[in-house]
């Protein structure tokens, strides 16, 4: 029996507990520096472009897979956690979907179209990866509004994530859809 206090087990600790391996260890080690996926820095590493717009909706993306371009508009009015998922959101259409020379708007209230659902998993999967949050549980007690900051995302948007990933709701493929 262990007669000290959880909390003050030390992470080395905790983490020899749970028999981590180097993943893990490399994981806290981004966890201690920051979680958060850094996702100004990936569009950047893409070459998309980014921009802050005053629009209606909360995001549109503009591609063109013959020229090479790639827009990402974001409503300037958001809060940080809402660009940061609108982002990935039109990431994950970037990714995923057909809008060749056009551009497609993120029109509230459609959720339940297909592909919004399939850009805001692939979204959440950017910005919450599984693996990470895995590990991140156990030691913030799998408290999601904590979680939330150190992914640098939305509570409502850890809670969901976190809900999904407990319930064994699978990641999207990483394979693009031939179908759609
Ligand atoms: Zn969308």
């Amino acid at each position: 029996m262990q007669e000290t206090n959880q909390k003050k087990t030390p992470i080395w600790l905790q983490m020899r507990n749970q028999a981590s391996g180097p993943e893990e260890l490399l994981a806290l080690v981004a966890h201690r520096g920051n979680a958060a996926t850094p996702i100004l820095e990936l569009c950047r590493c893409l070459g998309v472009g980014l921009w802050d717009s005053d629009m209606v909706e909360g995001g549109c993306l503009e591609m063109n897979t013959q020229s090479g371009i790639a827009n990402i508009r974001v409503q300037r009015a958001s809060t940080r956690h809402r660009k940061r998922f609108t982002i990935a959101h039109e990431l994950a259409h970037l990714m995923l979907h057909e809008f060749d020379g056009k551009i497609h708007r993120d029109a509230r209230g459609y959720p339940q179209i297909l592909i919004e659902h399939e850009a805001s998993r692939f979204a959440a999967a950017l910005l919450m990866p599984e693996h990470l949050v895995k590990i991140v549980a156990p030691l913030y007690k799998y408290n999601t509004s904590e979680m939330a900051q150190v992914f640098n995302v939305s509570k409502e948007a850890m809670a969901y994530r976190f809900q999904n990933i407990m319930s064994g709701v699978h990641d999207p493929m990483r394979k693009r859809r031939k179908d759609g």
